[in-house]
């Protein structure tokens, strides 16, 4: 026990690159654009920019900076009880910046922010308005915190016009506690994505779960009857990677072949897709997973 596990050859393969990623990376310079992909340096970068059968580059964007209210024990992510103040501005001009970019589909996500009054709500749901208004044709997701529960918060999201309201649980209900902030629970969660579903049917919902936190099949099993229960459409399913020394120790890790049947499982609970692998993250191949669904 203490002792780390020895990274199976499957976490250390090499990515493929799509035709996309270079176009991206080279314009990318200018726009003063916060890329999740390129500051936590996202394995999946290659395929995500590259875009794949569909031609759909993916990227995620950091809104409202770079310091975060709550401290989960999975995430790296700088904390304070007071981050500094949001920048008025920055809806407008990241906006601009992802317009004038070239993707076709974007995630917008941000940090957790209890020290404002709708926890980001406005701030997230101006950007998306600003963004279709420039480009009606991108899709976009907005992957949010939880707002405490706010379900006002939640539906000024939702009712931007974005195309898929993300909110990730990110463990099964039964270690909640351990691994998550505790602010964050299971069930204010699902009353989140319940809450967006109900306020517009037509926008999907979406979630992502990590494994290899010590969760049991039965309780993974539980928790993805439960999501279906509440509506939601999307669920990608990936491996905790431990990010520093002093985060959570992986406690497995899962095999491709394991991944490969929650796949399975997803897919035969009527979730409208469900992406599983050890190097899957929750917007991995966002756009290209959401088009082939669309068009097929
Ligand atoms: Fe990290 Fe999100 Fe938890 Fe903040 S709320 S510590 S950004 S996972
Ligand atoms: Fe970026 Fe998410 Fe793709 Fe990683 S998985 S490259 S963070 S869009």
């Amino acid at each position: 026990k203490g002792e780390r596990l020895r990274l199976p050859p499957w976490v250390k393969t090499e990515i493929p690159i799509g035709k996309n990623y270079n176009r991206l990376k080279n314009t990318l310079r200018d726009l003063n654009l916060h890329t999740v992909c390129e500051e936590a340096r996202c394995p999946n970068i290659g395929e995500c920019w590259g875009g794949g059968e569909y031609a759909t580059a993916t990227a995620t964007i950091m809104l409202m900076g770079d310091t975060c209210t709550r401290g989960c024990r999975f995430c790296s992510i700088k904390t304070a009880r007071q981050p500094p103040p949001l920048d008025p501005d920055e809806p407008y001009n990241t906006a601009k910046a992802i317009a004038a970019w070239g993707l076709d589909y974007v995630v917008l996500t941000s940090v957790d922010r209890d020290d404002i009054a709708d926890g980001g709500a406005e701030h997230f749901a101006k950007t998306v308005s600003y963004l279709k208004e420039r480009n009606p044709r991108i899709l976009v997701e907005c992957l949010t915190p939880d707002f405490r529960g706010d379900m006002a918060s939640v539906e000024k999201v939702v009712l931007s016009g974005l195309d898929v309201y993300a909110h990730n649980v990110e463990t099964v209900r039964e270690l909640q506690r351990r691994v998550r902030d505790a602010r964050a629970n299971f069930d204010q969660s699902l009353s989140v994505l319940k809450h967006a579903k109900e306020v517009k049917p037509s926008v999907l919902t979406k979630t992502a779960l990590m494994l290899g936190l010590g969760e049991t099949d039965q309780q993974i099993l539980n928790s993805l009857t439960e999501l279906r229960e509440v509506g939601v459409d999307c669920l990608t399913i990936g491996q905790y990677m431990q990010p520093t020394k002093r985060s959570l120790k992986v406690e497995q890790y899962v095999t491709p072949e394991k991944f490969a049947y929650w796949e399975k499982v997803g897919n035969e609970m009527g979730f409208v897709y469900t992406a599983s692998g050890p190097l899957v993250r929750s917007s991995y191949k966002a756009g290209e997973f959401f088009l082939k669904n669309l068009l097929s």
